[in-house]
């Protein structure tokens, strides 16, 4: 466990809500660490619909999903607010004096003195393969994701999933496989029509062999994993051979370590109240998709407006004798001098 980092605000979940809550925190002058289990910020907008176009962003006609993240990251620029991708909060504790303990999946502590949980709808989990005893050999035998192609080099290999990143692992993997089976339920695949063309061809040239049925169960020896029985949708059975499983079915969100917090929740949601986003636990906040209130609407929208709101409720939280007044942009120096455009 790495030392603590203290710092005065840290959002959990760096999707559009985490990201803006980064902008409304810097414009008041509050530093922000922001923590998202994903390898990458943008949240639903990243992993769902980045190419689908949304019209609903006020002055902005029409923007595409990855392209309203991209934004974002452009607009909290200034304020430098370190993201730690690929980490999951895992451990929200309050502290003695106020503050908050967070422990992420990768070990980094944080000492916060106040949390906004931006976690939209929980954190993007791995589908799992549905086989008996699969856990046993999670990390092992069977993968969820490729930390090093080299260790499916040489070994008889079987991918399971029809979209982009099960097609290129196919792909980047037969030729080096020592064999290499896809199995996908249907023979319409997500994936992009020219990587399903470049799997038919290493289909053809007996590079790959791809089977559309479904995992039944695990081929186990002397405790070790030697294959995989599937069953065709043509309810032929298949016992394929098999060192290695690759499954890419995707990743399914999942409320996980936020349910343990001693929140209130309510249907998967936070429950907060609608003057300042703020859950049961003072200094703790949540905006976006995660919270709920009477009358909310899970829209980009209302996440932007409930992140002005929570950075003002975040100050009084931090700096309760602080007077408090709305300043604009337009004509706030010291607003425009956070921001990296103003004169001193
Ligand atoms: C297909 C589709 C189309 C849509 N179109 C529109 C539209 O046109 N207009 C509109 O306003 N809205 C639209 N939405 C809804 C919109 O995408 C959501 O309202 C928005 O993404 C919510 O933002 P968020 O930041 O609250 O949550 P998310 O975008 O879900 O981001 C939450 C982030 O928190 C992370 N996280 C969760 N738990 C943890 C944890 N414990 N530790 C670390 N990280 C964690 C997740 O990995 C994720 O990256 C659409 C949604 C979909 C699926």
């Amino acid at each position: 466990m790495s030392e603590p980092i203290s710092t005065e605000a840290v959002i959990i979940g760096a999707g559009p809500a985490g990201l803006f809550q980064v902008f409304e925190l810097g414009l008041l002058g509050i530093k922000a660490h922001v923590i998202d289990s994903l390898a990458a910020p943008g949240g639903q907008c990243t992993e769902l619909y980045p190419d689908k176009p949304i019209y609903d962003i006020p002055a902005l006609p029409v923007c595409g999903a990855q392209e309203l993240v991209e934004r974002l990251l452009q607009q909290i620029r200034p304020f430098g607010a370190q993201l730690h991708l690929g980490e999951e909060a895992v451990e929200l504790r309050a502290q003695d004096g106020g503050r908050f303990r967070v422990v992420t999946s990768a070990g980094t502590v944080f000492d916060a003195g106040a949390v906004v949980i931006a976690a939209g709808v929980g954190s993007f989990q791995p589908r799992h393969l549905a086989v008996p005893d699969a856990a046993t050999f999670e990390g092992s035998q069977i993968h969820y994701k490729v930390r090093s192609a080299a260790e499916f080099h040489g070994k008889r290999l079987v991918v399971f999933g029809g979209g982009d990143s099960a097609l290129d692992w196919a792909i980047e993997l037969a030729p080096k496989a020592q064999s290499l089976a896809l199995v996908h339920r249907r023979t319409e695949f997500r994936a992009a029509p020219a990587s399903v063309a470049r799997m038919r061809e290493l289909e053809a040239n007996g590079r790959l062999r791809f089977i559309e049925g479904v995992a039944q169960a695990l081929r186990v020896q002397d405790g070790r994993l030697c294959g995989v029985e599937v069953r065709g949708t043509d309810g032929a059975p298949h016992a394929l051979d098999a060192d290695q499983l690759l499954v890419c079915f995707g990743l399914a969100p999942k409320l996980g370590p936020i349910a343990e917090w001693g929140l209130e929740i309510d249907k998967r949601a936070i429950r907060v109240d609608t003057e300042k986003f703020q859950s049961n636990i003072p200094g703790v906040f949540a905006i976006g998709d995660i919270n709920t209130y009477p009358g909310k609407k899970k829209l980009i929208l209302s996440a932007f407006h409930e992140a002005a709101l929570v950075s003002f409720a975040v100050q009084h939280h931090l700096y309760p004798a602080k007077k408090q007044f709305l300043q604009y942009t337009t004509t706030s120096p010291a607003m425009q001098k956070r921001l990296g455009v103003g004169a001193e």
